[in-house]
């Protein structure tokens, strides 16, 4: 049993196992202590001095974020020290920070501003050497502002853990500042476009490259019929940006609020990731059949795609060749739906809504472009939705248009690490044996970040992995390799927990972020949705019957491939 230490913080004991740090011992003590550097589960540095506190048998300040706890010990973290530290740490990055908050996205929302309110900050107490960075805009996804950087280094770090390094500090001193290697354009660096430097920004200086402009003028075009499409994990975070609590499925409430930003229609891209499923699990099995390159690899994370084109090269043939269900159903909308309506496709502007900033790359990839006019994030949305005046939490549930309105909870689940390989499962297993009935595929589930699994399907052992997040998924890149690891289907999701856990979701305070299950919370509501729903196997939608019966044919065919499949390329940018 690990040993138990007791001490008393601001007068309140309480016990932790040996090793805790005072910060997380404090939360023990129902005690949020301030951080701006400290982020968990991706940074852990002790650099900013937020968090000092004093603590008997140190001396001076402390970090609590690194300092662990001691049989005994006393922490108080609020003295008038701790708070006039505080305040001064506050002022000098205030010096040195763009203070454009009526323009910043993060202007409500930013752990600079409501820190430097609660310590009543002189904001011009110290005046910095005007030293102005230019803003980066060169990638499609994601824009770095550096004045209004703190350097608290967590987008490097969230960068290194995913085993990517596209960002690091630069130059000295004063002039020290975050970017790419040679001071690169993010575009023309090892960037893969996760947006996990986004989500890890405690303040306004990154931000998804926004397309709302485009939206708003669409939408104003009468000669445009506008189609919005949102991704599964969607429904299960917007209702975040509106104060409902993490893990609230808002599937109704988001359909009537983009409705009244005045589309031609609001469509559900679960559709097309039950598509994704009947496509990739006939091509699985075909690859079994015929002895093509296996381990075959999902390719619905456009981040984890550009990772095998830069880092591993040599596996592109090992990756399906499925399009990603967002650049399904764009390619879906401008041939089937527009044929079906008499539409000319260039009358039609096509708008994802999507948990992700390497998704708005995605779209602009020659192999795919026009599919997708403009691919806006869950923040990008609810923006739009505030701009808008729509009363969010007050509108009632309403329902997707048709055609595309049912899918299957093999769909839903697409958001969750895990999920694309359970519903691939479902779906291949009973296309290789029309008996095989299971649905539920617990090895797979779970915010775990690498599982494996091997099940018996028609006599034959299908060995399966899943991995979130890049750096796990080197590890398991490396031990195929090595030949330490043979599987037969793999799912990657470049995000550690999947979409749910995307660089274009909410941003949320560090207290939430500090103490609250983002990943967890999150993909429970869509495993809840798909277990409500009646269809859970993607080969079971009428959707699916519709849409191969009417246009495609079958899975695999001639025109399937044409519309809904693609191909990668060897990027030797390294
Ligand atoms: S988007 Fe992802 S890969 Fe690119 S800099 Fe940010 S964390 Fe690194
Ligand atoms: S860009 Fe944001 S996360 Fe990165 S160092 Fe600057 S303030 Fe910190
Ligand atoms: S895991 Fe999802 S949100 Fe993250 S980069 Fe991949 S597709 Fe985008």
């Amino acid at each position: 049993m690990e040993k138990q230490v007791t001490l008393k913080i601001n007068n309140i004991p309480v016990t932790v196992p040996e090793g805790t740090t005072i910060l997380e011992a404090a939360r023990k003590a129902h005690i949020e202590i301030p951080t701006l550097c400290y982020l968990k589960d991706v940074s852990c540095v002790g650099s900013c001095r937020m968090c000092v506190v004093e603590a008997t048998g140190a001396r001076g300040l402390v970090a609590a974020c690194v300092y662990p706890v001691a049989e005994g010990m006393e922490v108080r973290t609020n003295t008038e020290k701790c708070r006039q530290s505080r305040k001064m740490t506050l002022e000098l990055l205030l010096s040195k920070h763009k203070k454009k908050c009526l323009s910043c996205e993060r202007n409500h929302n930013c752990e600079l501003q409501k820190l430097s309110l609660g310590y009543s900050v002189d904001e011009d107490r110290f005046k910095g050497e005007d030293y102005v960075l230019p803003i980066d805009d060169s990638a499609p996804y994601v824009v770095r502002d550096n004045d209004k950087c703190i350097n608290c280094m967590r987008c490097v770090a969230a960068c290194r853990n995913q085993n990517v390094n596209a960002i690091g500090p630069i130059g000295r001193g004063f002039h020290v500042h975050i970017g790419s290697a040679f001071d690169m354009p993010l575009s023309e660096s090892v960037c893969v476009g996760c947006g996990q430097c986004v989500v890890a920004c405690p303040v306004g200086a990154l931000s998804e490259r926004s397309t709302i402009d485009e939206v708003w003028s669409a939408l104003a075009n009468p000669a445009k019929k506008v189609l919005f499409f949102t991704a599964p994990s969607i429904r299960a975070t917007l209702g975040e940006a509106f104060d409902l609590p993490v893990g609230t499925n808002v599937e109704g409430k988001m359909v009537a609020a983009i409705r009244r930003l005045g589309p031609a229609a609001v469509f559900n891209m679960d559709v097309t990731a039950d598509l994704t499923i009947m496509e990739e699990a006939s091509e699985l099995i075909n690859r079994i059949k015929t002895g093509k390159p296996m381990p075959m690899f999902t390719s619905c994370c456009p981040a984890w795609v550009k990772f095998v084109e830069q880092r591993y090269p040599e596996m592109i043939p090992h990756l399906s060749s499925c399009k990603s269900p967002q650049q399904m159903f764009g390619a879906l909308l401008k041939s089937y739906w527009c044929e079906k309506n008499g539409i000319a496709p260039e009358n039609v502007y096509t708008v994802s809504v999507i948990p992700c900033t390497a998704k708005k790359y995605e779209c602009h990839r020659p192999e795919m472009e026009g599919d997708v006019d403009a691919a806006i994030t869950t923040r990008e949305l609810a923006r739009m939705i505030k701009t808008a005046g729509i009363k969010f939490t007050e509108l009632p549930d309403e329902e997707f248009d048709n055609p595309f309105s049912t899918a299957t909870g093999g769909g839903a689940i697409f958001g969750a690490t895990g999920g694309v390989m359970e519903a691939a499962l479902r779906t291949a297993a009973h296309m290789m044996d029309g008996s095989f009935e299971v649905l539920d595929f617990f090895a797979v589930r779970g915010t775990n970040p690498y599982k494996e699994a091997t099940y018996l399907v028609a006599g034959n052992a299908l060995r399966v992995a899943v991995v979130s997040g890049l750096k796990n998924a080197t590890e398991l890149l490396e031990k195929i390799r090595s030949g330490e690891k043979h599987y037969d289907f793999i799912e990657v999701m470049a995000c550690p927990g999947g979409c749910v856990n995307g660089g274009g979701q909410p941003t949320l305070s560090d207290s939430v972020r500090n103490t609250v299950e983002l990943k967890d919370a999150r993909a429970k509501a869509l495993y809840s949705s798909d277990t409500l729903n009646a269809l859970r196997r993607p080969s079971d939608s009428p959707v699916m019957d519709m849409i191969y019966n009417d246009y495609l044919g079958f899975p695999n065919s001639h025109k399937a491939h044409e519309i809904l499949h693609t191909s990668y390329h060897a990027d030797k940018r390294i």
